[in-house]
């Protein structure tokens, strides 16, 4: 094993230490959260060898790098989610290589999105990407436009809302994570009541290497995880 692999090995055992911990003390099935490797930062061998270590979702904020990704890694078994800021003349291109697009941010974002699906004959798993925090550097819409906006977004012919996506605020203390991850489940909820029939909105897109365990106590199903798997390779990889 290189200096990289077993690096890469103890990082992912401690991720994954860290997230059935955080399952147990919620109750919950480890089988309901998925971990995905935020890939955005990481060297294309080091993703080579994490999938060899088994993990099988990951994700990209860049739609370049997305479709490079793919195909550098193709034809291993992947999901890929797409988990930045998404251009409308991105998205034909990011279509046909995610399955899941973590940032639907805009009416606009999904109207394309929708008829492009039907153009493609995809079937593209989307979430929608919400601002609880109410920073201005982050994207998505806030609480009252999602709600304002719901009876559009239900309006869609060719694709359908699988769940909703956040980022909490940094901070030092993941405890300040809390109400906004509460607050994400809590708007699933209310939407859910107002959805054509056939959706379930069962997915939840939260938690980062800082806040992961608690976005999991909040209801998370997918954790987007960089840092904490990465971490020490650089050093790994020159010593
Ligand atoms: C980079 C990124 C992550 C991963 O962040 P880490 O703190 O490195 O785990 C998760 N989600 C999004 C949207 C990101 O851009």
């Amino acid at each position: 094993m290189t200096a990289v692999e077993s690096r890469l090995a103890r990082n992912l055992h401690a991720v994954n230490e860290r997230l059935r911990a955080a399952c147990l003390r919620a109750g919950r099935p480890v089988s309901d959260v998925t971990l995905i490797a935020v890939t955005k930062y990481a060297e294309l061998d080091w993703v080579r060898a994490l999938v060899d270590l088994g993990v099988h979702h990951l994700g990209e904020s860049r739609p370049q790098q997305l479709a490079a990704r793919v195909e550098a890694l193709a034809p291993a078994p992947l999901t890929w989610h797409m988990i930045g800021h998404l251009q409308r003349n991105k998205a034909r291109r990011t279509l046909q290589s995610a399955t899941w697009i973590h940032s639907v941010d805009s009416l606009r974002l999904l109207e394309t999105l929708d008829q492009l699906a039907g153009e493609l004959s995809v079937e593209p798993k989307l979430l929608v990407e919400v601002n609880l925090s109410g920073e201005a550097t982050k994207g998505g819409f806030s609480a009252d436009e999602l709600r304002r906006s719901w009876p559009q977004i239900c309006a869609v012919r060719n694709v359908r809302i699988d769940g909703l996506m956040t980022m909490a605020a940094l901070s030092d203390d993941p405890e300040e994570a809390r109400p906004t991850f509460a607050g994400l489940r809590q708007l699933r909820d209310e939407l859910l009541h107002l959805s054509p029939q056939g959706w379930t909105l069962g997915e939840l897109s939260m938690g980062m290497t800082n806040d992961f365990e608690v976005a999991i106590e909040e209801g998370a199903t997918f954790v987007r995880i960089g840092s904490a798997l990465f971490e020490g390779l650089e050093s790994a990889a020159t010593s």
